[in-house]
């Protein structure tokens, strides 16, 4: 399988074509932009993290069950993925009150909600990714019913799971971003998880501290992307205790074994 030309670039990643026509791949840039792109900057070394943040969650995701695109990390900044058609919704869930949901509702950062909530949002950054209702999907026909029903409930697993993967090493899940995308063969489609999961993608809080490990660093303007991302990554057990944050050192990742089993 060959790399072949650029079919798409997004904000954080570029899409290639391979020779199999079924596998794209999926490249991590260090770009970081924020409020609809009206801030932006390059976080050397903020590809390579995502790459390995995404391929362990992925990965274990895909060992309880829930299947999406990934199919092997190929580089530092590169995963194959299976091609799929994307549902132009960003699917957003929410544990605890943060960010939009905050100035929307005027809701006091940090509430805990009762249980998970998730919402809707159109995918066009040129209308800045607004909130839709489901009826809205269902009107403008962006999903079936039969495809919202299925990733609800697989909305859930990856919730519980996650929560619980990263309570496990003492950081909060706030909240977080999930695409979907339909895998097409034999003239059937099958809704699978598609995108990335990282600290680009999610709102991570340090559990004792609050601490924010995630892009609020980047929008917010707290700095000290690299090392908060790094935490996470040691914390999940993709970087070597030891191993320093400094972005020259990010290179060292790459020698790090995966973990996947
Ligand atoms: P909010 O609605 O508060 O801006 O975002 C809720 C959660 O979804 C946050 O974890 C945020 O990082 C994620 N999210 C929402 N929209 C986007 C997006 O367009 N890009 C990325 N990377 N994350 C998003």
């Amino acid at each position: 399988m060959r790399k072949g030309k650029k079919l798409y670039e997004g904000k954080a990643k570029i899409i290639y074509a391979t020779t199999d026509k079924n596998l794209v791949i999926q490249y991590f840039k260090d770009d970081a932009t924020a409020f609809n792109n009206q801030k932006k900057s390059v976080i050397e070394g903020k590809g390579v993290l995502n790459n390995r943040i995404s391929e362990h969650i992925l990965s274990n995701l895909s060992q309880i069950g829930i299947k999406n695109h990934l199919v092997k990390r190929l580089n530092m900044r590169e995963q194959v993925v299976k091609l799929v058609e994307i549902i132009p919704i960003e699917f957003i869930v929410r544990n605890v009150a943060s960010g939009s949901i905050t100035k929307r509702l005027s809701i006091e950062d940090g509430t805990i909600l009762k249980e998970p909530l998730i919402e809707y949002c159109l995918k066009d950054d040129k209308l800045g990714d607004p909130l839709i209702s489901e009826e809205h999907i269902y009107a403008f026909e962006w999903a079936e019913k039969d495809e919202i029903k299925k990733i609800k409930k697989m909305i859930l697993r990856i919730n519980d799971f996650m929560v619980g993967m990263f309570r496990g090493v003492n950081i909060r899940l706030i909240d977080f971003k999930l695409e979907f995308g339909r895998l097409k063969s034999d003239g059937k489609s099958e809704v699978i998880l598609a995108d990335e999961i990282s600290p680009d993608t999610c709102r991570l809080w340090d559990s004792v501290t609050d601490k924010k490990l995630d892009k609020d660093r980047f929008r917010k303007g707290l700095g000290d992307l690299i090392p908060a991302y790094s935490e996470v990554a040691r914390r999940l057990g993709i970087l070597h205790e030891q191993t320093n944050v400094s972005v020259v050192n990010i290179t060292k990742l790459s020698s790090v074994k995966s973990k996947r089993k």
